[in-house]
């Protein structure tokens, strides 16, 4: 059984058997995968608090042959995002990540600058007290990782140029037209502010937020983007519906 080093990001963790976990992990060098973290569930285990959920850990897993499962040998801490947790709607925050991956990103497959953009959000999570830009920023280069971010600009069923405003609705995969929404019970967004948005979302996360103020709109673009996200995931996202309710 070859023993592979690698980082990762814990997503989540299940409760297996009276002792065991199993760790849903998304990983630099194996992609998305789950192990079995043997006796991690023990007061005294040798896992200590590399497996709350969001740690940046190195672990070490042995590859089985033919198995979906693999089993965890070790885990340390590199980062902690433990304590930003405390604050509700961080810890929300930080579960919509973690569902947002379990539903999109693809199993075993190595998305190095996927890697980066969970790290990049997290430590703005933990660092800025901000949420919604951190959010959106994910979203935004989620789905344009995934190959799924839509034309801002040109409606998705005539393609004509947006005049200025674009809609949409449950199931949408883009904007259309005024003339084309017929029948969408949809939300109408501003191309100004999908504008100002992704030129925020070309920038490095932490620049973005240190050096200018939030545009207007962010929210009704962030969304826009969760529909996309809920849409492609083929499910209303259970951590979604969650910071609704707690941002009232
Ligand atoms: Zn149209």
């Amino acid at each position: 059984m070859p023993l592979r080093e690698t980082e990762a990001i814990v997503l989540r963790t299940y409760r297996l058997a009276e002792a065991d976990k199993i760790a849903s992990l998304f990983t630099r060098q194996m992609g998305r995968l789950r192990a079995v973290a043997a006796g991690a569930r023990r007061t005294k285990s040798r896992y200590g608090a590399a497996l709350e959920p969001l740690s940046y850990v190195r672990v070490f897993i042995f590859e089985r042959e033919h198995r979906d499962l693999l089993r965890l040998n070790s885990a340390e801490l590199i980062e902690s995002f433990f304590d930003m947790q405390k604050d509700y709607r961080i810890q929300l925050a930080a579960q919509y990540i973690a569902e947002v991956a379990e539903r999109m990103v693809p199993e075993r497959e190595v998305n190095e600058r996927l890697f980066r953009l969970f790290l990049a959000v997290l430590r703005s999570l933990k660092h800025s007290g901000e949420i919604t830009r951190p959010l959106l920023y994910f979203d935004f280069w989620l789905l344009r990782l995934a190959g799924f971010l839509p034309d801002f600009e040109h409606c998705q069923n005539c393609a004509r140029n947006l005049p200025g405003d674009g809609y949409y609705g449950p199931g949408s995969e883009g904007l259309l037209c005024d003339s084309c929404r017929t029948g969408v019970t949809g939300q109408r967004i501003s191309l100004q502010v999908t504008a100002a948005v992704r030129a925020g979302c070309q920038k490095p996360l932490e620049r973005w937020i240190s050096e200018e103020k939030a545009p207007a709109g962010c929210r009704e673009v962030r969304h826009f983007l969760e529909d996309l996200i809920e849409t492609h995931a083929e499910r209303k996202l259970v951590t979604r519906a969650m910071m609704e309710e707690a941002a009232g």
